[in-house]
């Protein structure tokens, strides 16, 4: 299918784009990677009157570590730029563990972290990531910047609170507080699918004591879940079997799936109690090395 006519801009500037996105109304949408917008417009889920291409805004092409240990994703980093980031790969092991199990590798090749946290879809595997490590995205437009946390920028299915005219233009992760570890695990149909069931979970310890945690899921619901409560009975105490199987138990609980083609929602239920307790048991293991190496 070919999409319906629209109007294409390519501006060379951050305030020429948020200046036409202005104009344009809610008729107007960014085109980052067009991983998602393209097919979306090729099917007419999607008719934008105007695209304002920010592939010209090459500053927005980056990711790096702030001295404080803020990682900053800007809008213009692809998929790719993280699978073979060895920042990524030292200080972020959830964001390693996820990167090459987004899309298929020419979709990696042009879409953005930030583009698929803006398209919002409930399958989308960065947002429980993000979420999970108590990211923020950063939006601009003609009234300035705003830093927005990944757990509200989200509102439904395909829809986040930013305003017509604001552009995402960077994701920030805090900075580690104690020792990272964690994992995303996913289910897909076959290599380069969407998830049928994802899990991030995040931890940091300080010794053997878990004292930051974020768990959420993906594809189990209308959006991303964070599961706050299994992610708080990990907090405050070593990793054990029985926190484990808590935490994994209480995820499980908060998971909305729904049986299709892929599965029973038991199943996935199932899978988001197994992935949890898969990623975190390979975590006690690193966590008593690390604290043993340090002791
Ligand atoms: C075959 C295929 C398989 C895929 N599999 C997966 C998968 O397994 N897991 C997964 O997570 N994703 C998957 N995707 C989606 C892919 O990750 C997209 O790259 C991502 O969802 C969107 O990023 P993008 O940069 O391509 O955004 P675009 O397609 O350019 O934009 C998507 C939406 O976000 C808006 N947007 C983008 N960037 C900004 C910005 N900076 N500020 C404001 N709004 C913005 C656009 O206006 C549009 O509404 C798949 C896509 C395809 C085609």
């Amino acid at each position: 299918m070919f999409p319906s006519r629209f109007r294409y801009e390519a501006p060379h500037s951050l305030d020429e784009a948020i200046g036409l996105l202005h104009d344009g109304g809610d008729y107007a949408k960014v085109l980052a990677g067009g991983q998602s917008l393209v097919p979306m417009m090729k099917l007419r889920f999607a008719s934008p009157e105007m695209i304002v291409d920010i592939n010209n805004l090459p500053d927005l092409a980056y990711h790096r570590a702030d001295p404080d240990g803020s990682l900053r994703i800007g809008a213009l980093c692809r998929h790719a730029d993280l699978e073979f980031s060895n920042l990524l790969k030292t200080t972020q092991p959830t964001m390693a563990a996820a990167a090459p199990l987004v899309a298929d590798p020419l979709v990696r090749n042009r879409g953005t972290l930030v583009g698929s946290l803006c398209h919002a879809d409930p399958q989308g595997d960065w947002a429980s990531v993000m979420l999970a490590l108590g990211g923020t995205v950063i939006a601009q437009g003609p009234r300035g910047r705003r830093a927005i946390p990944v757990a509200e920028f989200v509102t439904g299915p395909f829809e986040t609170v930013l305003e017509h005219d604001e552009i995402a233009v960077e994701a920030v992760v805090p900075p580690a507080i104690g020792v990272r570890s964690g994992g995303y695990l996913k289910l897909e149909r076959r290599v380069g699918d969407f998830a049928t069931v994802g899990v991030a979970v995040a931890i940091e310890t300080s010794g053997t004591t878990v004292i930051r945690a974020g768990i959420a899921l993906t594809g189990v619901g209308g959006s991303t879940i964070g599961a706050t409560d299994a992610a708080a009975a990990l907090t405050g105490k070593p990793l054990t079997a029985d926190s484990i199987a808590e935490a994994a138990g209480l995820a499980a609980g908060v998971a909305q799936p729904r049986t299709d083609h892929r599965g029973s929602a038991e199943y996935k239920r199932h899978l988001v109690r197994v992935f949890i307790s898969r990623i975190l048991g390979g975590t006690i293991a690193a966590t008593t090395a690390t604290a043993e190496r340090a002791a």
